[in-house]
């Protein structure tokens, strides 16, 4: 009797880090040595709060997503609305306004031309339609030797199968999954600075690249003019321009990734336009929601999506969740809210302030290079950053950074305010001075 009312006896609750840290993943963790992960119980604005009631200035913007700031009161409504009618029913065969009213804003907003729109679950997802587009695109046009892709190093594009290809092949994805990955053709990183006079020379190299395997490739996929999670480098709008006229001239398709840099964060509202260069297939997700919901998309140009459904051609792709109703609905108006435009002023403000506030990290002996774009700003150090350490002092100082490799660097949302850019500045400069990024 005693034993059995003792099994039966539910186990102590556990303290949540301490379940976090015994049965969770986090992204890019070790089960058995995880890192330690920091409790939020709310965010609002540009905050973080955690479980005593501090407040972190979040200098992340949820990886690239919360251009609004949280707890939105426009997106709340949003989403509450949506959610008093229906969350999800699936796309097959049925469909919504909100997916309806999203696809319109979307290719309303979007570079002209892009008029057709796949409705995917996340990034990653996004660029793996982007990628299949492509590949029936060659087919259907029955150019069936054109199987591979061609792009820069230093990029990222998602960590499914089909995105790990096309990231840079110096990081773990190639090595650890190397028997898996389609191979791809890799040009040069892109080695010319946006703002710095054109230098042509790597734009000469990628064409060399390309023509020696021209007759393989379908189509060209880079980051427009930001290079992020593959080392956080912005470069010449004329590389970009130089990669549409070479997709020009051997028929073959430009898929931009603009799922960081969409909806305004480089100061455009897509990045391609600081080029002036449409895609034919773009990708776009993150801030799409304003962080609120899993969700992304790929447009596609006419041409790509009539010359896959010519003959009775389906595009092959169908998540569970595609065009999932809350998501769009939130989508919808946090689209609502970019169109108002101030995010131009915001961008451009927060531009100005990062620029001020990093500025001092350039006389840091450490400091190899201090780089702002619109709402980016990167500090790059000479050094691997010691991630665990430098976190516990950023959250002693109330701001949220998460930096990586060799880099520091902030995307905050658009509301944050001249102080609180300046908070950013001064914890990551007195990271460095104090030597706790070692
Ligand atoms: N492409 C780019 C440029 C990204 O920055 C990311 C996300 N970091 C992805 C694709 C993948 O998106 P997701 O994480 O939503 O799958």
């Amino acid at each position: 009797g005693a034993l059995a009312s003792l099994l039966l006896e539910p186990e102590p609750p556990s303290d949540d880090l301490d379940f976090d840290r015994t049965h969770l993943w986090h992204p890019y963790t070790s089960a058995t040595r995880p890192l330690p992960a920091t409790k939020v119980v709310a965010a609002r604005g540009t905050r973080l709060v955690l479980k005593d009631g501090s407040e972190l200035v979040d200098g992340m913007a949820s990886w690239w997503c919360a251009v609004h700031g949280y707890n939105h009161p426009a997106l709340n409504r949003a989403a509450r609305e949506q959610i008093g009618r229906m969350s999800h029913v699936m796309f097959g065969g049925l469909t919504h306004e909100p997916a309806v009213e999203l696809g319109r804003a979307l290719i309303g907003m979007a570079p002209e031309g892009l008029d057709h729109c796949f409705l995917a679950d996340s990034g990653s997802v996004s660029v793996e339609v982007a990628i299949k587009m492509a590949l029936q695109y060659m087919q259907a046009s029955g150019r069936t030797e054109r199987t591979k892709l061609f792009t820069v190093r230093g990029g990222y594009h998602g960590d499914t199968c089909g995105c790990m290809s096309v990231c840079d092949p110096d990081g773990g994805m190639h090595h650890l999954f190397s028997g898996l990955l389609p191979r791809q053709v890799f040009a040069p990183r892109p080695d010319c600075r946006f703002g710095a006079e054109y230098d042509p020379s790597s734009l000469a190299q990628a064409r060399d690249v390309f023509e020696r395997h021209a007759r393989e490739i379908a189509a060209i996929i880079v980051e427009p003019i930001v290079q992020g999670a593959g080392g956080m480098r912005f470069y010449h709008p004329d590389y970009l321009r130089g990669l549409r006229e070479l997709a020009d001239e051997h028929g073959v398709l430009l898929i931009l990734d603009e799922i960081a840099t969409g909806f305004g964060r480089t100061g455009k509202l897509f990045a391609c336009q600081w080029a002036d260069v449409v895609p034919d297939i773009m990708c776009v997700g993150k801030a799409l929601s304003g962080g609120y919901m899993t969700l992304a998309a790929t447009l596609a140009t006419r041409d790509v999506a009539d010359t896959i459904s010519a003959d009775g051609g389906v595009l092959m792709h169908g998540p569970t969740f595609m065009g999932n109703p809350l998501a769009c609905a939130v989508a919808k108006a946090s689209l609502d809210i970019l169109r108002q435009n101030a995010w131009q002023t915001q961008v451009r403000e927060i531009e100005g302030w990062l620029e001020h506030s990093l500025e001092g990290c350039r006389s840091l002996a450490d400091v190899t290079d201090v780089r702002v774009l619109g709402a980016i700003g990167v500090v790059e150090l000479k050094h691997q950053v010691n991630v665990q350490e430098i976190q516990k002092f950023f959250i002693s100082r109330g701001v949220w950074l998460r930096p990586f490799g060799k880099l520091l660097y902030a995307m905050p949302p658009y509301i944050i305010s001249r102080d609180e850019v300046a908070r950013l500045g001064k914890a990551i400069f007195d990271a460095i001075a104090t030597g706790r990024h070692v």
